[in-house]
């Protein structure tokens, strides 16, 4: 018999395992991709919306893999846009085979074709015409993505004078945005939430003249939550010193609080109380110390909630650069906005968190008639581009085809685990191993989308319209599984928490044993020796020191020459792309091997290189994140019977933090005495050692180092907010109080320092950059 075929349009994630199941079930695909590569918005390969290679994944490594093939061991737990487009090329190599893919080829027509099948028209995307073709399959499945044209809301801005850019198009520098005072960026959901944080970023690192003046505004209609990447699980005995694992890690544990029977019972409203409840649980608390319009208030709790990722907005929030306003933008007047909730003066740029066009990419193949079915089957409700773009029954499938196909991918949300349950659900229904639902049942499907699609556009208010058309992930996930026959999850695992990742779905199988095996480590509890080990416990401390602090330090000098007595002040680590390039040094005494041999003049800062990135690198592509830390404030002195009146003295002092992600270590240098925003020398790296023994609580460490003439013996502890429930408490970057102190002894010194540091509540900034001393 003769072996039937299926069209694929797109080669991104979803087009590549829908190939591979197809493979697998005994159909032959043909994989159409307008770009000259595979991997779609992941490939380096340009198309309408590319992913800048730099950024990193929001989800771990364990969830955004397909279970049949896993990450290198060497790929960081978050892995940049790149290393996923290698990866899906790597997949392409084992699974897909050459002649069932036609790179470079756009679809250009579809349609159905008499006695079932369709015929596909194409053009190759050639500088100079590509040439065309056409051929018949048996089946046609739809994996052209759901981010395939920025969408820019209908809104009268023709009377702005500033300009516009949506956020796919955002870099920096931009000439939209150099030399620009007032920025306002629009949208509370993903997109708006990374861009506002990395332009703060990117401020953060111009001069104090360059910067002064600069406003982020940022513009959403509600407020929402905003999850670090990495979560906290409180430690039993010392809830100070939790362990850190990446979000969705918990976040999508299958013994989370949506598996409570009880939820069943409950109204819409109640059942938002307890993920809202969940999540506020896994955040540490409602941002309420944060900005009041952050704050996810009571009434806020009732409404389902909107979330978004990023571990340095919030306090980019909190030290004053980025403003956040509630309102919904309604029409421009030169560089006046007119918003819901007042006016914003003096704007320059907007840019455009705003989401996506999805079916706009369907318009350029399907026949019009068919794209209006599946678009806007409703006369009077409109086109709805952004939120459910395509009515389908469980996001798959439409009468229209009869029986000979669907889509992948038409689906927001986590990806991997969708796109491989939806194409191996395709291949089994295109092959006759899985039953078709009856028009009937489709039909009652896609009037549920309706209803909800109908529920967004008519929302009264603003805190009413739902962020995902297809919000219940681990629903879908389970709906799926049934669908095709996978086992059911187990729900007890040996370590804490059991998260559902791609990898479950092929039990058994090498590679989806692998990812299996690399979860299992990061989440498994150390203990000992070993209880810091283990990867991100030294990032997520690293981006909990982001913002101002209050410091109180004490200075004991056993040296006459040096005066004891105490520093008051505020001290603040500023995130900027990292400055210059250099490899951390190993672990143990900082190149500085004998302790006895305390005043030789060995300086390990001199045998590190250190260059210098002009123009800064990318903050992505940088590996690694950076702060400059400046503390300002008063020194006193301690009475003696050299000195018996107090001197008091103004004191600034700065240093630069880093993380180096390949190692997960933390290093601090020395800044130059004429420019303290820049690197001078290497100072010490913090070594995390483990959970404090004294009692005191949290995560201590240290450090040793020689420089010139005088020995360091830093003193490090952090100690984070008091965990609850499992998940731990840890608001605001989960940090509340830490400890930096130094032991210090030269030919001209001896004396021991002691600072405490604490996170500095409420809003302590003023929407200007700088102001240490607020
Ligand atoms: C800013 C941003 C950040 C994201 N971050 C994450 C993340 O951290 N983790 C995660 O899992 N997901 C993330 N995603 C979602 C991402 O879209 C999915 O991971 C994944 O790319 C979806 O795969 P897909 O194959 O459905 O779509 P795509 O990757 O968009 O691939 C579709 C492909 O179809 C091709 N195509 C379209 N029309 C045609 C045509 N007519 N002819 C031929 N080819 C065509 C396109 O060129 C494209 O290559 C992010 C998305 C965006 C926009």
């Amino acid at each position: 018999m003769k072996r039937k075929t299926a069209a694929v349009i797109g080669a991104g994630p979803a087009g590549l395992t829908t190939a591979k199941s197809l493979l697998a079930s005994g159909i032959q695909p043909t994989v159409f991709e307008s770009r000259k590569a595979v991997g779609g918005l992941w490939s380096p390969a340009a198309g309408s919306v590319t992913l800048n290679p730099g950024m990193r994944t929001n989800l771990s490594r364990y969830s955004c893999v397909f279970p049949e093939l896993a990450y290198d061991p060497g790929i960081a737990m978050l892995p940049t846009a790149r290393e996923v487009g290698e990866y899906l090329e790597e997949f392409r190599r084992r699974y897909i085979p050459d002649e069932c893919l036609r790179l470079g080829c756009a679809v250009v027509k579809t349609g159905r074709v008499e006695g079932g099948g369709w015929s596909v028209g194409w053009k190759e995307v050639e500088e100079e015409g590509g040439e065309e073709g056409n051929a018949e399959f048996d089946f046609l499945v739809i994996c052209s993505g759901f981010f395939s044209m920025p969408y820019v809301p209908p809104m009268p801005m023709e009377r702005f004078t500033g300009s516009m850019l949506h956020s796919i198009e955002y870099s920096w520098p931009h000439d939209k945005l150099s030399g620009k005072k007032k920025i306002v960026v629009l949208g509370g959901s993903m997109s708006g939430v990374e861009v506002a944080a990395d332009i703060a970023l990117r401020v953060a690192s111009l001069s104090e003249e360059e910067r002064a003046g600069i406003e982020i505004v940022h513009l959403f209609s509600r407020p929402f939550w905003v999850i670090p990447r990495f979560l906290p699980i409180a430690h039993k005995e010392d809830p100070s010193a939790p362990r850190f694992v990446p979000d969705d890690m918990l976040l999508y544990d299958v013994n989370g609080p949506r598996k409570n029977p009880v939820a069943i019972d409950k109204t819409q409203e109640e059942k938002n109380i307890l993920i809202n409840t969940f999540i506020s649980s896994q955040v540490g608390g409602r941002q309420e110390d944060i900005h009041p319009n952050l704050h996810i208030t009571d009434h806020y709790m009732r409404y389902t909630p909107w979330v978004t990722i990023s571990d340095s907005y919030l306090e980019f929030v909190r030290s004053g650069a980025i403003k956040p306003v509630v309102g919904r933008l309604e029409s421009a007047d030169g560089s006046t906005l007119h918003t819901s909730t007042g006016e914003i003066t003096d704007v320059d740029t907007i840019l455009l968190g705003t989401g996506f066009y999805s079916s706009a990419s369907l318009q350029r193949f399907l026949p019009a008639d068919f794209y209006r079915d599946l678009t806007s089957s409703d006369p009077g409700i409109a086109e709805d581009p952004n939120f459910l773009p395509v009515l389908l029954y469980r996001q798959g499938l439409h009468p229209s085809f009869g029986n000979t196909g669907g889509f992948v991918g038409m689906y927001k949300g986590p990806f991997f685990s969708i796109l491989e349950l939806q194409g191996r659900w395709m291949a089994g229904l295109l092959s006759g191993k899985l039953p078709w639902p009856s028009t009937r049942e489709m039909e009652l499907g896609i009037s549920e989308s309706r209803a909800t699609r109908i529920s967004r556009i008519t929302a009264r208010t603003p805190e009413a319209r739902i962020q995902w058309s297809m919000g219940d992930y681990l629903g879908l996930v389970d709906e799926l599984r049934r669908t095709i026959g996978l086992p059911l999850l187990p729900e007890t695992n040996e370590v804490y928490p059991n998260t559902m990742i791609p990898a479950h779905f092929s039990p058994g199988h090498e590679e989806a044993e692998k990812t299996l095996r690399q979860m299992t480590e990061v989440l498994t509890e150390r203990s000992g020796s070993d209880e810091a080990k283990g990867g991100i416990l030294s990032r997520a401390i690293f981006k909990a020191l982001h913002g101002k602090w209050k410091l109180r330090r004490k200075i004991v000098s056993k040296h006459p020459g040096f005066s004891s007595g105490t520093f008051e002040g505020v001290a603040e680590f500023l995130p900027r792309p990292p400055s210059f390039s250099c490899t951390p040094p190993p672990t143990g005494d900082s190149g500085a091997s004998d302790e006895g041999n305390e005043h030789e003049e060995l300086s390990t800062c001199v045998s590190i290189t250190i260059t210098p990135s002009t123009p800064p690198p990318l903050v992505h592509s940088g590996e690694v994140q950076e702060y400059l830390y400046t503390e300002t404030g008063t020194f006193t002195t301690t009475p003696s019977l050299a000195m018996p009146t107090p001197l008091t003295i103004q004191a600034r002092r700065s240093y630069i933090y880093r993380h180096h992600p390949v190692q997960d270590a933390i290093t601090v240098w020395f800044v130059k005495p004429e420019d303290s925003s820049c690197v001078d020398y290497f100072f010490h790296r913090v070594e995390i050692s483990g959970r404090a023994k004294d009692g005191k609580g949290g995560w201590v460490g240290g450090g040793k180092h020689l420089c010139r003439a005088d020995w360091y013996w830093p003193r490090y502890r952090f100690c984070f907010n008091d965990g609850g429930g499992r998940g731990g408490q840890a608001g605001d970057g989960g940090l509340k109080r830490f400890e930096i102190g130094y032991g210090v002894k030269g030919p001209k010194k001896e004396y021991d320092s002691d600072g405490v540091y604490e996170r500095i509540k409420g809003v302590v900034g003023s929407g200007s950059w700088g102001g240490l001393g607020e």
